[in-house]
């Protein structure tokens, strides 16, 4: 069997174009015409995403003793996003075009294309006519109650860790935790973004998953250190290229108001190098704000020592929809299978929607019922797939588009001696083997460390 050489090309329109054929992700509301930047998940996109968030839940709780769980409220007290300084400056610089009636931000006008000469950044153009910028809060309000009256707006969280930082006291009490220790969610937020954009990259609704590690103050710093090497070993090991990764700290005038330090990881995505994650040395400014405004005392205190303090805090946060960007965007390739072209994304075994595919060669002698009898079988130890209709070398490239990584096929000899061949999708290599030792040779190859074959492309 002959292989071209993996080639990295990649671009975002067959991304897009993938997860629309294949049901990763569709735009959303299409039979109305599409709601600007909003995606619905289909079927391998919920599978995709459900693994990533499973590996980080995974990096967070089952392979520590440090961090426990939350799932708070979308919405949340108001008085939350005042005392965390959102209601007076989570705001983007906003500009009107008179001309076009488009709107911008300032900070992306270089990156921005002018409503009449889309060759153009708004403002290059004479005809341009912006307004100064004015601050645009990025949230979303809304009412509850039946009545809008005052006193009933709400928001939807922009972010997932302020419902940490209120339920700190809460943790303290039933967890038995003390500060190095820390508390994990994953969660919508949402966020009225002046301009969206890049696909997934970018929208109004999306999931974030994020930690607050609450330290002794002296001790942040370091803390700060190891949950940068952390995250950028969880990244690694689930494939993404090291060479398409990198730590970018902010310089002092780019820091939150709430910062001392944050460091992004970037990827290099098809629109350059781009944020995945950010990971900040919060201070003790949300709990001291949220001590204020609630009147409660937010501290920790050491019943041995009498000592008392407010734990400064280390948030690595990332947003899962990014993530899955980064993944599609890593694993895309292309390649020619003897004389044909096929798409295949080389996902990480366990990021990958469905673990195995079972094919019977034919549709006739027994094979879907020796199949599905295997298929049976291993569909309760992983995600696996069931196909029988048309001819192999299309069911295998259906697998290979949706990063299926092994294929189990059923032929006439599996009849006579119950073997059957697994497929690999990078290598190609279909080796045989007794249908009592498949499962088994799935779950080794499972746990077997990955890394991307485009490396060595
Ligand atoms: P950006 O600079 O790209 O606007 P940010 O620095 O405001 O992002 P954070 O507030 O640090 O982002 O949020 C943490 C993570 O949440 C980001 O690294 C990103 O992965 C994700 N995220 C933030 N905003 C969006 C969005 N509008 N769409 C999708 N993901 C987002």
């Amino acid at each position: 069997m002959r292989r071209a050489m993996p080639t990295d090309v990649v671009t975002m329109d067959k991304i897009v174009s993938l997860s629309k054929r294949r049901g990763f992700v569709f735009p959303s509301s299409e039979i109305y015409g599409g709601l600007g930047s909003s995606y619905d998940y289909g079927h391998y996109g919920v599978l995709l995403k459900n693994n990533i968030k499973n590996q980080w839940w995974r990096a967070m709780l089952q392979e520590r003793d440090d961090i426990v769980a939350l799932d708070s409220a979308i919405i949340q007290h108001p008085r939350t996003w005042e005392a965390s300084g959102h209601v007076a400056g989570f705001t983007d610089p906003l500009v009107d075009c008179r001309t076009c009636k488009l709107r911008f931000r300032e900070d992306h006008l270089a990156q921005s294309a002018c409503g009449r000469k889309p060759s153009k950044h708004p403002g290059e153009t004479p005809e341009c006519d912006l307004t100064e910028a004015r601050d645009f809060n990025l949230m979303f309000q809304t009412t509850v109650g039946p009545v809008a009256e005052e006193g009933s707006t709400v928001y939807l969280r922009p972010e997932t860790a302020q419902g940490i930082f209120l339920n700190f006291k809460n943790y303290l009490q039933f967890s038995r935790k003390k500060p190095p220790f820390g508390i994990a969610q994953i969660g919508k937020s949402f966020r009225n973004e002046i301009t969206t954009g890049n696909f997934i990259f970018r929208t109004r609704e999306f999931e974030q998953m994020e930690m607050e590690f609450f330290v002794p103050p002296p001790d942040a710093p370091q803390w700060h250190q190891h949950w940068l090497a952390e995250r950028m070993k969880w990244w690694t090991s689930l494939g993404l290229r090291p060479d398409h990764l990198q730590l970018r700290p902010h310089d002092a005038d780019e820091l939150s108001h709430y910062s001392s330090a944050t460091s992004d990881v970037e990827y290099l995505f098809p629109i350059g190098w781009s944020e995945l994650e950010g990971i900040a040395n919060r201070g003790d400014f949300d709990l001291t704000q949220h001590a204020k405004f609630s009147n409660q005392k937010l501290e920790y205190v050491d019943t041995a020592t009498g000592d008392r303090y407010v734990p400064h805090v280390i948030e690595p946060a990332a947003g899962v929809d990014r993530a899955m960007l980064a993944f599609l965007v890593d694993a895309y390739d292309e390649d020619e299978i003897e004389g044909e072209q096929r798409t295949v994304l080389r996902l990480h075994p366990v990021l990958a929607p469905v673990k195995v595919a079972v094919l019977p060669l034919v549709r006739k002698d027994g094979q879907p019922e020796l199949a599905r009898e295997i298929y049976q079988d291993l569909r309760e130890r992983v995600q696996a797939e069931y196909d029988e209709g048309g001819a192999i070398g299309r069911r295998y490239r259906r697998q290979d588009e949706i990063g299926t990584p092994w294929a189990v096929t059923i032929d006439h000899q599996s009849l006579e001696d119950r073997t059957v061949t697994l497929r690999d999708r990078d290598s190609l290599t279909q080796v045989r083997i007794a249908i009592e030792d498949l499962a088994d040779e799935i779950g080794n190859r499972l746990r077997h460390p990955w890394r991307s074959p485009k490396l060595d492309g």
